[in-house]
Order: C-alpha cells, then structure tokens, then sequence
C-alpha cells in the first residue's frame, strides 16, 4: 500500500515562474519525505528506458515539435524532496527532464522502475500545460491535475499490454 499512498499523495514542491520570464519555467515532482532507502540492490535503470518513455510519451502528448532531453541525476541535483523535475524554454522548444537515480530512491526497488516512468509521464503533462495561463501561486492546483492525468494514462496504457 505504500506505494500507492506514495504516488497518489505526490505533492508540489514546484517552482513555476517567479523570477523567470513567463516563457521558461520549471515545476518538480515531489514524494513526501520517507524511511532510509532500502539496502536492496538498485533496479537498473538505463538512458535507454528513459529515453523511451520520453519518445513514448511525447508522442501520446503531441509533443513531437519539442526537443525534450532526459537525465537520471543523483538527488542533490533535484529540489528538495523532489524525485523528478521539468526545466522548459518555450521559444526555443526544449525542455530537460531529470529523474533520480535509484540508488538515491527511498522506494521499494521493485516500485522503482514503475514510478520512473510515471515521473517521465507527470513531468511532460506539466510541458503540455506550460503555455497555458497558470497561476504560479497556486502550483498545489496544478500539481494535483498533472498527478491525476498521468495516473489515469499510465493505468490505462498498463492495461492494455
Ligand atoms: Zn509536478
């Protein structure tokens, strides 16, 4: 059960705006802070898959105009608490994905793999929603859609493999 508690009750921890032109920005997926990483081995995950999920995903988001690069970082390249961010230039149409790197997760390894692709999934639904007018102020509104879209996709493309 904890995973789903963990996954469903995703917070924001995302700054959006700010001192940035409207045009840039960045938001952070976020999991509430929890016990010591577990001392079983780190599941593998490669480029490859990330690099997979965003070539996935991109296209089910109708996001193919956008150069979207991904990067499995260590935690203290994330926010605080975060498991995954998003940093866009919308003139420029790219946008930086980073995700952690299991060995700094402090999820069951075999949740590890799932909730990645999830963060690949929540982190391009924040870039599907970039141009909209957002309410930088109000992010914990934009933080519960996004969580809310990307689990309904994710269970529905699961479904159906
Ligand atoms: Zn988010």
């Amino acid at each position: 059960m904890r995973f789903c508690a963990l996954v469903f009750l995703s917070f924001v921890l995302a700054s959006v705006g700010g001192a940035e032109s409207a045009k840039t920005g960045a938001a952070a997926r976020t999991l509430p802070s929890v016990s010591p990483a577990s001392t079983s081995p780190a599941p593998l995950l490669t480029a490859q898959m990330a690099e997979g999920w965003v070539h996935t995903w991109q296209k089910r988001l109708a996001l193919e105009d956008w150069k979207i690069e991904v990067k499995i970082v260590r935690v203290w390249e994330l926010p605080q608490d975060a498991v995954a961010n998003v940093h866009w230039s919308i003139p420029n149409k790219k946008a930086t994905v980073k995700v952690l790197n299991p060995v700094d997760s402090t999820l069951k390894p075999s949740d590890v793999i799932d909730d990645t692709e999830l963060s690949v999934v929540h982190e391009l639904i924040h870039l599907s929603l970039a141009k909209l007018p957002l309410d930088p102020n109000h992010t914990e509104l934009e933080e519960q859609t996004v969580n809310h879209i990307s689990s309904a996709l994710l269970d529905l493309s699961r479904r159906k493999q």
